[in-house]
């Protein structure tokens, strides 16, 4: 069994239309590397024009609502950002829980929300800080997922993110053994879920990657991936890592 690489963006609150240029290239040098998936999820604003830009790449929201449709001021169903075009969305990110109090039963409905309109689901997972420095990330993370994965997830549509909150945007990432041996426990727990399953699922790693550390990342075992933030936002920091991932 052969899990193929995935590279995805996420823009979070970044970029108006002019940074749209940037896609072009990446979509480049995602068609030169056609060994690795690549894909960016970018906010909500620009889901229609990126995905009219540039087609042949996978354009997703960062976010969806549970529900389809309903009186929920300000927020987006999955079906709204499919018709934008895109193809996936990003569930359960770490600053979605901070910032908006997400828990991982809404990350679980999201997910199952995103897969009923025809989207594949990138779900988030990861310990604070203060979880890591107790020795909690393990059962912190084992607890995200048993509560956010649904039971009929499966790697046509879904992908989990292992994304130290500590990590994220700080320059610093675990040592290549942690990220190993988190993304070990991350596997075995699915298979806990889903069974054999679980084998095909990719499993990506977030938290500063970067063009520099991107190869050493995505040689530890069980790591699929990248999820990368920062820099995905640019095709001079975010191509090198799709080279990296070829
Ligand atoms: P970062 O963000 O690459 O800027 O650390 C990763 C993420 O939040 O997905």
């Amino acid at each position: 069994m052969t899990r193929r690489r995935l590279i995805a963006g996420n823009w979070k609150m970044f970029g108006n239309r002019a940074a749209l240029a940037e896609l072009t290239p990446i979509a480049a040098a995602a068609a030169a590397a056609p060994g690795v998936d690549v894909a960016v999820a970018v906010p909500f604003t620009l889901i229609a024009p990126a995905a009219e830009l540039v087609p042949t790449l996978p354009i997703g929201a960062e976010d969806i609502h549970e529900a389809e449709s309903g009186a929920h001021t300000g927020c987006v169903s999955a079906s709204m950002v499919r018709e934008a075009g895109a193809r996936f969305s990003i569930v359960g990110h770490s600053e979605r829980r901070a910032d908006q109090g997400e828990t991982s039963h809404d990350a679980w409905a999201k997910a199952a929300a995103g897969h009923r309109a025809g989207l594949s689901i990138i779900l988030c997972c990861g310990e604070t800080e203060a979880e890591h420095n107790a020795g909690r990330a393990e059962r912190v993370v084992q607890a995200q997922i048993e509560k956010s994965v649904p039971d009929n997830a499966d790697a046509s549509w879904f992908t989990l993110a292992y994304e130290p909150r500590w990590a994220i945007g700080t320059g610093r990432i675990p040592t290549f053994d942690q990220i190993a041996s988190m993304h070990a426990i991350a596997r075995a727990k699915l298979r806990m879920m889903i069974g054999d399953r679980a084998a095909d699922v990719r499993i990506l790693y977030g938290g500063s990657v970067t063009g520099e550390n991107a190869a050493a990342i995505l040689a530890c075992d069980d790591v699929d991936g990248a999820l990368v933030g920062g820099a995905s936002l640019t095709a001079a920091k975010f191509v090198p890592i799709i080279e990296a991932a070829a």
